[in-house]
């Protein structure tokens, strides 16, 4: 109620849902491979709030948190998430900037992927007298972090001489996959092998270096739930926490036996009957074809609400007709799916009714649904996979872009 008042829109997170999600992902990991499951909680947790839905994703199983900046792997401790909980990596800082020393201290483990980031952690690990816990990253194809297997040689003998003088202990190896999420697409899958092998030629490399890594990890959502032969010793899901499948090609996330945890909701501003042929929004691109009723979504780009979801009924040479964003209205007759019609603004869209809004018992004040865990027919809910779509996005980032103007609520 006091939230209502104070901020019209809210985003309600369902932590039984998160629980839930990582239940299941670490029942899948279990049953195929014995890994376990490390719930990856960066940005905030995809914007779901992160100390809330680390604390669910323990309550789940998960024995592993992961975040990229470590910032965020340090509040987990300082939120009393300690180590007798579970071990955290993180695995993206400022160059050779980072806290390591705090980090050590925290017990945090650490990605390394450069021969810079390799010295200046076992610096700090010398000041402290303490030996930094190294997850070694190799760019197995993804083109981004990790070392390559040119780099590799050099790198591999600084990591053999430090951790004989016990500055760091090379815990584990690990990489990150560019396309598993489309699994049903030939040369994708051929990327993929590609990936596996150079992953396992890298930890043949470190073996014959006298280094065998215990934990090896490769696998997002959609390689722990497609391709159990690459667990190895730990999984890293992160989008399938939330309840979402890294690709909607991949089908439902009900297919997978995940629930989407979140909830974005908000109560509607002014309601108001309009003639045919008005205007609606910045640039007139959506025109009312009949006498109808429109009603104001008071939530916008300042929100995180993507501007590229708005809807347009006018052709111009600057665009197409396009459905904006859904957005689910209670009317009398029910459920009824609605969308963004013209530009989405700051602070705020607009919704044509399309009808009388008397008489479709729509009022301001209305609480209205953007997306929810997507319940079927009865429900008619919209999905952050919808969203995405007339966004021309992926469901990360629609939950991510949410700013702090939008509540997070915890049931
Ligand atoms: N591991 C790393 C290094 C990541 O950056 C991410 C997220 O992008 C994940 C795991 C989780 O991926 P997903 O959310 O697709 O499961």
């Amino acid at each position: 109620e006091a939230a209502c008042r104070h901020y019209p829109a809210q985003a309600i997170v369902d932590l039984v849902a998160l629980r839930d999600n990582m239940r299941h992902l670490v029942q899948v990991s279990h049953e195929a491979s014995d890994a376990e499951v490390m719930g990856v909680v960066k940005g905030d947790a995809y914007g779901h709030g992160l100390i809330p839905t680390a604390l669910a994703a323990l309550a789940g199983g998960a024995t592993w948190l992961g975040t990229a900046q470590s910032r965020e792997a340090l509040m987990l401790r300082r939120a009393g998430i300690g180590p007798e909980r579970c071990r955290v990596l993180t695995w993206m800082y400022n160059g050779t900037k980072a806290p390591f020393e705090e980090l050590i201290e925290n017990d945090i483990d650490i990605a390394v992927g450069s021969i810079d980031g390799i010295e200046a952690l076992a610096q700090a690990a010398r000041r402290l007298g303490r030996a930094a816990r190294v997850h070694v990253k190799v760019d197995s194809g993804f083109g981004r972090n990790g070392f390559t297997p040119e780099g590799f040689g050099p790198a591999l003998k600084r990591l053999v001489e430090l951790s004989s003088q016990g500055v760091l202990e090379i815990v584990g190896q690990w990489s990150h996959l560019a396309v598993a999420d489309a699994p049903d697409i030939p040369q994708f899958v051929d990327v993929t092998e590609g990936q596996i092998a150079q992953f396992n030629t890298f930890t043949a490399m470190m073996r014959e270096a006298g280094i065998a890594p215990k934990i090896r990890h490769l696998a997002n959502t959609a390689a722990t739930l497609s391709r159990p032969e690459i667990h190895f010793e730990l999984t890293r899901p992160g989008i399938g926490l939330y309840g979402y499948e890294p690709d909607p090609a991949m089908g439902t996330p009900s297919r997978y036996h995940l629930r989407p945890a979140m909830t974005l909701q908000a109560q509607l501003g002014t309601v108001k009957k309009v003639e045919a042929g008005h205007g609606i929004s910045y640039g007139r691109t959506y025109v009312t074809a009949h006498e109808t009723s429109t009603a104001i979504v008071p939530i916008g780009y300042a929100d995180g609400i993507h501007r590229s979801a708005s809807g347009f009924d006018t052709p111009s040479a600057r665009h197409t007709d396009k459905l904006g964003g859904p957005v689910r209205v209670m009317t009398a007759q029910g459920p009824r799916i609605m969308h963004v019609s013209g530009r989405v603004c700051m602070d705020q869209f607009v919704l044509d009714l399309q009808g009388d809004a008397e008489s479709m018992g729509v009022r301001e004040g209305d609480t209205v649904e953007l997306f929810g865990p997507g319940r079927g027919e009865e429900f008619l809910e919209p999905t952050a996979d919808d969203w995405a779509r007339a966004a021309e996005t992926i469901s990360y980032e629609i939950f991510t872009c949410l700013r702090t103007r939008i509540p997070r609520l915890y049931l």
